[in-house]
């Protein structure tokens, strides 16, 4: 997938598939404004991508996805720089667990300002630009936790299924004016983060029994879906939500004991 010179903003992008994803856009030749609140991280990812053999184009911007003013002047500065933005990726998110009868507003407000809010701020703000050069491509990072939900995940299900109607809103608003929408919904997905969990014994073999294709899935698989649904490839495709997960999203039927098995 070709995106020379491209500009693409990543939200999140200091780790996991976010990174990947960065590195991913990078690879393929695009100009990356890399976003996360946490410095550290952006320098590693920054100075990683000049060592690259072939030097990669990454911008580190520092910014809270929940602070409404830190986006407006991240965006601000991004089309300041480069003149447009030709692809968003909302891919920042948290998960916050927690039963709902004792869910804290405050907790509440944090994955919702972060996982929703902060998807729609960074749309608005470079959609202007987009809708302006009559272009865009607007790919949001959901999870099969939208319509597969799992008790005790607080409000993370509710801010991704309302990602999943957003997303859909702005491909019907914004795609008269060139600029697709689209959402990806990973499943199990194996990040550094997660990586202390699959250690202990038996948790991988456990989940890979529940996945149709046997494994869990990787940053790379979720960046290159990324890739596509930003490319020319994917021209055709508006409104979209593709589901990476090995089919596990389908695979809870076959859970329930029939006849001839019970
Ligand atoms: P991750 O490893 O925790 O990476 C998320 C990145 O976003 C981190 O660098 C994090 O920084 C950053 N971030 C969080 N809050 C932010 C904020 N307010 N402002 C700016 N940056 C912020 O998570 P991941 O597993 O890669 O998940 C990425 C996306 O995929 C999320 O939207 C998640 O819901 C979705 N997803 C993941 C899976 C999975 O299995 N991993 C499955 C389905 C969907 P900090 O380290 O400072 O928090």
């Amino acid at each position: 997938m070709e995106f020379k010179d491209k500009v693409c903003v990543v939200t999140g992008a200091g780790s996991g598939i976010g990174r990947e994803i960065a590195w991913a856009f990078a690879t393929a030749g695009a100009q990356v404004v890399a976003v996360d609140r946490d410095l550290a991280t952006l320098d590693r990812l920054t100075q990683d991508a000049a060592r690259a053999e072939r030097p990669l184009h990454v911008r580190g911007a520092v910014c809270d996805v929940a602070d409404a003013q830190q986006i407006t002047c991240t965006c601000d500065e991004v089309v300041a720089h480069f003149g447009r933005c030709d692809v968003l990726v909302n891919n920042a998110g948290i998960l916050r667990r927690g039963a709902l009868q004792d869910l804290p507003d405050a907790q509440w407000d944090q994955v919702l300002d972060i996982n929703l809010s902060g998807g729609f701020r960074f749309a608005r703000h470079l959609a202007r630009n987009m809708i302006a050069n009559g272009r865009g491509a607007i790919v949001h990072i959901a999870s099969i936790a939208a319509t597969q939900t799992h008790g005790g995940c607080g409000a993370y299900s509710a801010s991704k299924a309302a990602t999943l109607a957003l997303s859909a809103q702005m491909a019907v608003e914004w795609g008269p004016h060139g600029v697709r929408s689209n959402c990806i919904s990973p499943g199990l997905i194996e990040t550094a983060l997660s990586a202390p969990f699959y250690a202990i014994p038996g948790v991988r073999e456990q989940r890979e029994r529940l996945v149709p294709l046997r494994q869990i899935g990787t940053p790379r698989q979720v960046a290159d879906a990324a890739l596509f649904l930003a490319s020319d490839a994917a021209a055709y495709i508006n409104g979209h939500n593709l589901v990476i997960d090995g089919g596990l999203s389908h695979a809870l039927i076959a859970q329930v004991p029939r006849p001839e098995t019970a």
